[in-house]
């Protein structure tokens, strides 16, 4: 073990933005290359805000993601065993101790029943691994308020002493935080204590060009997990926002890149968020995912998405799964695309409607269908239904058997498009085509597959 430590410090504000998630990971990720330690510190002071479902919000982002964290209050590292967190609201004890210490020093007066501290007025520079030397000019800087007039600390004083207290080597941190930076570094110079490196990582941009914020689509990790993306691509897509492996390479196994994240490698310029190229990147992670993994995958997702996909059996269960993971990208649509079999009682599309069964002749060619398919023996298969699609649209004069294709798709799913067809029925089976055909038959002689119904 190296003696890099490194914390993650979310607030717990309700949700875990993309780039807090970010953070995290990259701290995560210089812990891992360099074997050091990777702590997890909840910034909890701000009671009015704090509950235990924002707390929950954060750790569900991070083992989602798979960031494990080293540490806990006893001081013990944990072999990823999730000791821990730290809780800012459990250390009153030790920032009251600090603020002893700074008065101790002389530099810092009451004002108004708060306690303030002497800012110097020299120039502040921060040392930073990714900016550079930033100077600020601290002429017309106030003096910092350390202690309110209620007795709790700020979160600038508690940010630099847990930082002091658990040993943290290097703050791995949002350029948001960039300009509060030399006044933790005057904190640091009062109490005589060694500073930590610095490296603030550039922000995240939404597509219009300005700062993401909780409020643009996307913003919050759980949005992600949600819709059925898998951990893996997010996590690469992530790592990507501000740092880069080189040599345009951008699917990464997770250990190529915990051996080469370094911080000297880490951006300058901002990272602009972009859904479209994470969802793409979804697609890749989707589609080399094995077999096992997939099922996996699927069954805890539909556990949570859909409920009723248990009742299904399972053979026809895994058959379906896996002719419609051919076709998609997210758990998402996998849901939506099952979402047809998951009940006889099924609704049929607008498109559906307006695109065939609003064709004078379906009545008739759905029951030809009907007909054709039951003809179909044991063998009901690709092929054999395929070869029966063919004869059917010639019995009825057809050129092709295009229409016959697309008319069977939307009587039996509902839908104009969706799992490749012969494979799906062959799935489903004879019984249950042959239910649907019937089923779609009776509807539109009673009139209830017209466009609006
Ligand atoms: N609690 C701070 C935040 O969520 C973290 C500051 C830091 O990383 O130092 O912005």
């Amino acid at each position: 073990m190296s003696n890099v430590r490194v914390r993650f410090a979310p607030s717990p504000t309700g949700l875990l933005h993309i780039g807090g998630a970010r953070t995290a990971l990259f701290n995560w990720l210089y812990a891992r290359h360099m074997g050091g330690t990777f702590v997890l510190r909840v910034e909890d002071t701000d009671q009015s805000r704090n509950s235990q479902e924002a707390v929950d919000v954060i750790f569900r982002g991070m083992r989602w993601l798979g960031l494990d964290w080293d540490e806990g209050p006893d001081g013990k590292g944990g072999a990823h065993g999730e000791k821990g967190p730290y809780f800012q609201s459990q250390r009153g004890a030790i920032y009251a101790k600090y603020l002893e210490k700074l008065r101790a020093t002389g530099k810092t007066y009451e004002e108004g029943g708060a306690l303030k501290f002497k800012m110097p007025k020299t120039p502040g520079i921060v040392k930073d691994l990714v900016c550079g030397d930033v100077t600020f000019d601290r002429t017309m800087e106030p003096d910092l308020v350390i202690r309110r007039k209620d007795g709790s600390p700020v979160f600038h004083l508690v940010n630099v002493i847990d930082d002091l207290e658990m040993g943290i080597t290097h703050v791995i941190r949002g350029e948001d935080h960039l300009s509060n930076t030399h006044k933790h570094i005057a904190l640091y110079e009062a109490l005589g204590a060694p500073i930590p490196q610095f490296a603030h990582i550039p922000l995240i941009l939404n597509k219009g060009g300005s700062k993401m914020s909780k409020r643009d689509d996307g913003a919050a990790l759980s949005f992600y997990e949600d819709a059925g993306y898998l951990p893996e691509a997010v996590r690469n897509y992530l790592c990507l926002l501000g740092w880069s492996p080189g040599e345009n390479e951008e699917i990464l196994p997770l250990e190529e890149i915990v051996k080469r994240f370094e911080l000297k490698d880490l951006n300058r310029s901002n990272a602009r968020f972009d859904a479209a190229k994470l969802f793409w990147m979804n697609g890749e992670y989707w589609r080399s995912m094995k077999d096992s993994d997939f099922t996996q995958f699927a069954g805890s997702f539909l556990e949570k998405n859909r409920p009723a996909a248990s009742a299904l059996p399972e053979p026809i269960r895994q058959g379906l799964l896996r002719v419609i993971r051919e076709k998609i990208r997210t758990g998402k649509e996998m849901a939506e695309w099952l979402d047809p079999y998951l009940t006889e009682d099924y609704p049929y599309s607008l498109e559906a409607r307006k695109k065939q069964f609003s064709v004078p002749d379906s009545g008739k060619l759905l029951q030809s269908i009907e007909q054709g398919l039951q003809t179909i023996g044991e063998d009901f298969n690709d092929a054999s239904v395929e070869l029966a699609c063919k004869k059917i649209a010639e019995e009825n004069q057809l050129p092709k058997p295009a229409r016959v294709i697309h008319l069977l798709r939307c009587a039996v799913s509902g839908h104009t498009v969706g799992p490749s067809l012969f494979p799906l029925l062959t799935v489903l089976g004879k019984t249950r085509v042959v239910a649907r055909l019937h089923r779609t038959r009776s509807l539109w002689e009673a009139g209830k597959l017209g466009e609006t119904s």
